[in-house]
């Protein structure tokens, strides 16, 4: 899954410090994914992601696609074709006009704190943990597709097939809409998610924004970093340097 875009369009510099300062929304439901949680989903973290697009090669790109399929068990839809394939996290090339510079970014939901999707849906399926993690409700989510439309990033996919061997933190249903859930049912246990162990390398972070001694908070501190379409002000979770 691959898409060109536009740098300018796609990007704005912001500062890494503006992370620190940021409140998650007070009246969030709360909402445990894992029933292994053991650990109360409070307000007081928010997970986070650093992707360095200097580090991250291509192939950790594709290793990164694979450990999401393999994980969350997408990707082996028999019956969907083209745009209809769901697509948890992509292989984005995003090239600079002046330099000629093309930097490969993986794109996932960005776990935004201000989040469109969320606030579109009708039935409440969208919804984001005190932790900053946007999910779906599968049991809410009536199939409307607003969410997907809502979402500047094209991170939700929609299941238009009967699907069978599910995994059991996952379920997915035909007609309803899914999207990264940044390894919930991992993260409630204290790992990391699949895509990030799959790298073996630090060029992608994961952790706690809230934590000043948390690796990913520390680097932060250290580079220049951006969102993607910073300019929506949704204060993603998912940050990327080097681009
Ligand atoms: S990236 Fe899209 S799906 Fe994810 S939280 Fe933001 S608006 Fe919602
Ligand atoms: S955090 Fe999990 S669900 Fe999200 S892209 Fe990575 S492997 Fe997939």
């Amino acid at each position: 899954m691959n898409k060109t875009l536009n740098r300018r369009d796609f990007i704005k510099t912001t500062s890494a410090t503006t992370i620190g300062v940021v409140t998650v929304a007070s009246g969030i439901t709360l909402t445990t994914f894992a029933s292994t949680n053991k650990v109360p989903v409070t307000n007081e973290k928010r997970w986070g992601m650093l992707i360095d697009t200097n580090k991250l090669t291509e192939a950790d790109i594709d290793g990164m696609v694979s450990a999401c399929q393999k994980e969350q068990g997408w990707g082996s839809e028999l019956h969907s074709t083209g745009s209809q394939k769901p697509g948890w996290i992509k292989k984005v090339k995003v090239k600079d006009k002046a330099t000629g510079k093309v930097s490969n970014l993986a794109l996932m939901c960005q776990h935004c704190e201000e989040p469109p999707c969320v606030d579109v849906c009708p039935t409440n399926a969208s919804m984001k943990r005190e932790d900053g993690i946007v999910l779906v409700d599968k049991h809410l989510c009536i199939g409307c597709r607003y969410c997907m439309m809502a979402c500047p990033y094209d991170a939700r996919s929609f299941v238009h097939e009967t699907l069978s061997n599910q995994k059991e933190h996952m379920p997915r249903g035909k007609g309803t809409v899914e999207s990264c859930t940044m390894c919930v049912h991992k993260v409630d246990k204290g790992e990391v998610p699949a895509c990030v162990t799959s790298v073996n390398s630090d060029a992608v972070i994961f952790g706690d924004l809230y934590d000043a001694s948390s690796k990913i908070n520390q680097t932060l501190k250290t580079v220049q970093s951006a969102q993607i379409r910073a300019d929506l002000n949704l204060n993603t979770g998912v940050r990327y340097s080097g681009i």
